[in-house]
């Protein structure tokens, strides 16, 4: 199996609900990456992984990035054993979407509670999301072709939602240390609060200048839970530009572009993809509403 990422992805220009912005498709750098996935993944692509005998990671039966790192393990061709919390859970009896294909794909499926029976002197441990320092590499990609494909002397807010927050911040160090003033990254988080979101970025990263700005909603959301909103404005989006968005972190991020809309005068939006993660969520709201 070989791979190839269509980089650097196009930058298109659309409107939704009279607001024109401009679209990375990150969503079209590969089929089976999550776009912001294969931005984290980009720099173990490139590098030689003989001294590992195993490739270890952990989180939902959902995750996107579950299913990227089990496509980049067998790439790679090193075992891949992931860790859930619930391995008992019905899902694993009907897989569907993400799960499907990595487990097609040679994924391990192992219970969390034994992760460190795993993590032996020759596994290569990816955390959560791919939220390790390394991403910083591949995101700092996307920084310069953002800067390439933007006008030098214009204004532009970047708008990303955000999970375990490492691109949107590594998207906003890498354009402060490449010193594009002109351009500011704001993001929401999906997961947690602006709390939680903030102590991420901690983990990753110290110096707090180069943080993105944290927007949020009036209105709280669980992560992973349905609104009929969410679904509306995915629904609405895909109306009116036809493309399909995501629909477990777009839709709060295009809600707190709406609910913010004063700040963006050239708008960027990052699209990370998460379209095959969309069978399931699509799936789980049909079944709670009929819709
Ligand atoms: C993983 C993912 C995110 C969150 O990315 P972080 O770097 O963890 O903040 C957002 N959108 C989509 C579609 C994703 O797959």
């Amino acid at each position: 199996m070989d791979i190839k990422f269509n980089l650097p992805s196009p930058l298109q220009e659309y409107s939704f609900n009279k607001i024109s912005f401009l679209l990375k498709r990150d969503d079209l750098i590969h089929p089976l990456f999550s776009g912001n996935k294969a931005r984290k993944i980009d720099y173990l692509l490139n590098t030689p992984l003989d001294k590992y005998d195993k490739i270890v990671s952990y989180g939902s039966l959902f995750s996107n990035a579950m299913l990227s790192l089990a496509i980049f393990s067998k790439i790679k061709n090193i075992p891949f054993y992931y860790l859930v919390k619930n391995l008992s859970k019905k899902e694993l009896l009907s897989p569907k979407g993400n799960l499907k294909i990595a487990l097609s794909n040679g994924m391990i499926l192992k219970d969390y509670r034994y992760l460190q029976d795993y993590l032996t002197p020759n596994a290569l441990f990816i955390k959560e999301g791919i939220s390790n320092k390394f991403a910083y590499i591949g995101v700092e990609k996307l920084a310069k072709e953002l800067i390439k494909e933007l006008l030098p002397n214009k204004n532009y807010q970047i708008f990303l939602p955000s999970g375990t927050g490492t691109t949107s911040l590594f998207l906003s160090k890498a354009l402060i240390k490449l010193n594009k003033k002109n351009i500011k990254v704001f993001t929401t988080p999906v997961v947690g609060d602006k709390n939680y979101l903030l102590e991420q970025f901690r983990n990753l990263e110290k110096d707090s200048s180069f943080y993105p700005t944290i927007l949020d909603t009036s209105k709280r959301y669980g992560f992973g839970r349905l609104y009929k909103e969410f679904y509306q404005i995915w629904l609405e989006l895909y109306y009116q530009t036809k493309v399909e968005f995501d629909l477990l972190y777009d839709p709060k991020g295009w809600i707190t572009i709406l609910e913010n809309s004063s700040l963006f005068e050239n708008l960027v939006y990052i699209h990370q993809g998460g379209n095959i993660g969309n069978i399931t969520m699509i799936e789980r709201y049909q079944r709670r509403w009929q819709l």
